[in-house]
Order: C-alpha cells, then sequence, then structure tokens
C-alpha cells in the first residue's frame, strides 16, 4: 500500500516545543498537512466537533496524555464518541512516568504510544502504522457503503421480483401461482393442526354480459374494484387470489363453516352495495357475485384440487339456483364426499 504523505495530521499538545519537534519529525519525512492544537479544546475546534457529519478533517491525532484543563485521555474519549472520528487513530504521547495511564489509554480506543522524549525513526515508524490503519479502515467502510447499496437494491429487485411472480398484473391481488401454493401448503397443514379450512370460491355474475355492454376496458375496472373489496375482508394469513377470468378465490385457514359464510356473505353484500352499474344483469341491476364455500374439518384429509371442486360445486348450485348468493357446505368424518374431478 502506498504511504499517504498527503495525510492530515493532528498534534495535540500543550508544550509549543514539542509540538514544534514532532512537525518538524514530520515535515522532514515528507508530510505536508500538518495541523497544532495546543489543547484539547482548541483541538476540537479545529476538528470542528459540532458538526456530527461529513468527512473527518484528520487522518492521525498525535495526542499528549499531560494536557492542563482536559486531559489526553479525556480527549481521546471525546473523540472516539463522536461519530465522525471514532475511526481516526489517536497515537498517545507520555513520559515514563505516565506509562500507568496507558491501561485507560487503550481501553478508551488509542492506536499506539510513544514516549518522550521522542525519537524521529520510532515516531515516524508509529505514524506509518497508523496511517495504513486508517487508509485499511477508510477502504473497508468505502467497500461497506458500496455493500450496503448493493443489498438496498438487490431488495428492491427482490420485491419487484416478488410481485411480478406472486401478484396479478391487473388487480394488485395474488395471482393463481401464488394462491396454488399457498392452498398446497394449507392442505399440508391443517389436518396436523387440528383444524378447520375453510376456502371461498366468488365469480362475477354475467360478466359476459357486462364486458358486452361496456367494454373491456370497464371489464377490467370492474374486476379492479371488486378484486380490491375481497381484499378488503381479508387479513393475514388469510389470501384473497385472482383464480382466473372473472373468478377469485379466498383461502381461510383455522376458519370455521359459520365464520367462513359469513366472512362470504359480507363480500358479496358489500360487492352489491357497491353499485357498479350493470343494466345488462338479469340479476340486479347492479355487478353481484356468487360464492361457493367449503369448510374441511381436520379429520378429513382432502387434496387441494379436491377443495377446489368442492367449491366449485357450491358455485355451480349458487348460480343454478338464481346468483347474487352463498352456498356451503361442510365436510367432515360423516360427509360422503362424491368429488368430481
Ligand atoms: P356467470 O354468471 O354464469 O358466471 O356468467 P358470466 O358471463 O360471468 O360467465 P362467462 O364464463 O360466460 O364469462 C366470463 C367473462 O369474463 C368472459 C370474459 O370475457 C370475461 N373476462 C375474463 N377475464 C377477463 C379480463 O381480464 N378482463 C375482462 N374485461 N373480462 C374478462
Ligand atoms: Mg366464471
Ligand atoms: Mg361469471
Amino acid at each position: 500500500m502506498k504511504e499517504n504523505k498527503a495525510a492530515c495530521i493532528m498534534i495535540v499538545d500543550d508544550s509549543p516545543e514539542s509540538r514544534l519537534l514532532i512537525e518538524t519529525y514530520l515535515r522532514a519525512a515528507g508530510y505536508t498537512h500538518i495541523m497544532q492544537a495546543g489543547s484539547a479544546l482548541e483541538c476540537y475546534e479545529l476538528l470542528n466537533l459540532e458538526e456530527r457529519s461529513g468527512a473527518e478533517r484528520s487522518d492521525l491525532i498525535i495526542m499528549d496524555i499531560l494536557m492542563p484543563q482536559t486531559d489526553g485521555i479525556a480527549a481521546l474519549k471525546t473523540l472516539k464518541a463522536h461519530p465522525v472520528y471514532r475511526d481516526v487513530p489517536v497515537l498517545m504521547v507520555t513520559v515514563e512516568t505516565g506509562l500507568h495511564q496507558l491501561d485507560l489509554a487503550f481501553s478508551c480506543g488509542a492506536t499506539d504510544y510513544m514516549t518522550k522524549p521522542l525519537k524521529q525513526i520510532e515516531l515516524l515508524a508509529r505514524v506509518r502504522s497508523a496511517l495504513k490503519l486508517k487508509t485499511e479502515t477508510d477502504c473497508r467502510k468505502d467497500r461497506e457503503k458500496v455493500l450496503r447499496h448493493v443489498t438496498a437494491k438487490l431488495t428492491q429487485s427482490n420485491n419487484k421480483l416478488r410481485q411480478l411472480t406472486e401478484l396479478d398484473g391487473l388487480t394488485g391481488i395474488a395471482n393463481r401461482r401464488r394462491f396454488d401454493e399457498v392452498l398446497v401448503a394449507q392442505c399440508e397443514h391443517y389436518p396436523k393442526l387440528g383444524q378447520f379450512l375453510s376456502f371461498v370460491m366468488i365469480d362475477i355474475d354475467c360478466f359476459k354480459a357486462y364486458n358486452d355492454t361496456y367494454g373491456h376496458q370497464q371489464g377490467d375496472w370492474c374486476l379492479q374494484k371488486v378484486a380490491h373489496l375481497i381484499q378488503t375482508f381479508t387479513v393475514i394469513p388469510q389470501l384473497a387470489a385472482r383464480y382466473g377470468g372473472e373468478e377469485f378465490a379466498v383461502i381461510l385457514p383455522d376458519c370455521t363453516g359459520e365464520k367462513a359464510v359469513k366472512l362470504a356473505e359480507t363480500m358479496r353484500y358489500e360487492i352489491e352495495q357497491a353499485k357498479f352499474v350493470h343494466e345488462a344483469s338479469p340479476v340486479a341491476s347492479v355487478v353481484t357475485v356468487s360464492c361457493g364455500v367449503v369448510t374441511v374439518a381436520s379429520k378429513c384429509i382432502l387434496l387441494p384440487a379436491e377443495v377446489i371442486a368442492l367449491a366449485d360445486k357450491q358455485l355451480y348450485l349458487a348460480k343454478q339456483q338464481g346468483r347474487n348468493q352463498v352456498k356451503f357446505q361442510e365436510i367432515n368424518e360423516n360427509t360422503n364426499i362424491i368429488v368430481e374431478k
């Protein structure tokens, strides 16, 4: 690594002779950016410690321990607690008799130390290794910054990807793929957890006539509105999804038949009350939906396809018996199930 002669070095010492000596040694070795402070307070001012962000004004601080008022240890603590200066190396300078303070200095974050009277060769060796440490720390911080940026971008892309793979492009609710995944998982869970699993299939009534009357774009708008209303009535871990075309599916884990029918009835009612005009519907003058609900008890182990087929059957009955209504079947150990596949 190339030696950084342009590094900015701050000397903090109450003795003008000491400061001059250190500066002379440093300049002789080629260092050009040197600042002097006669006290800790002057050091704080020169480094602009009041500023809690931005770039450091010094790459290395050479700090005398014995100073009147604020001594070197207290100044070191202040610097190490500062967000801008916590990683700037500090070389402590002390007299032979002050060696007992070094323990404290190192525990407060000092990088290295030298004893007075200072020897040029020793000073330069310690300055070089402290500056090398500083360059390495800066490189690591830069790499971490880049890594943080890349990680944030990756998280963003992952979220976008998740949206593309799990959400329906038109309505913004879960798509068929997500629905399939969740239903498979829930069909595995409910028997083990000893819970009911409920499922609702919702189909917009006479939607072909709606498209024929108001156009496909208006049809898309209606699908979005209905999807949004259905979504509004579900909470995690429930899942509302677009099953396909004008059909929606709602998975209700740990939900009894009574609750499922109540929820389906609320959805049906709220969609009707939204009053999306549908003059061509023989059912009502507004958009309505039919719902098929099925609830499976934990002792009856059904496959996802069987759950869907049973709900579909109830939906068919709702259509047959006049639409704009909810039909329900509960599957328990006494049910004689006939699933048409
Ligand atoms: P039913 O009450 O028996 O369900 O009658 P229906 O007219 O709703 O059912 P049918 O299956 O005959 O028609 C469904 C219509 O849904 C036909 C199709 O054009 C429309 N559709 C399916 N997907 C979309 C879509 O993404 N956008 C629009 N605008 N219409 C769609
Ligand atoms: Mg349909
Ligand atoms: Mg329909």
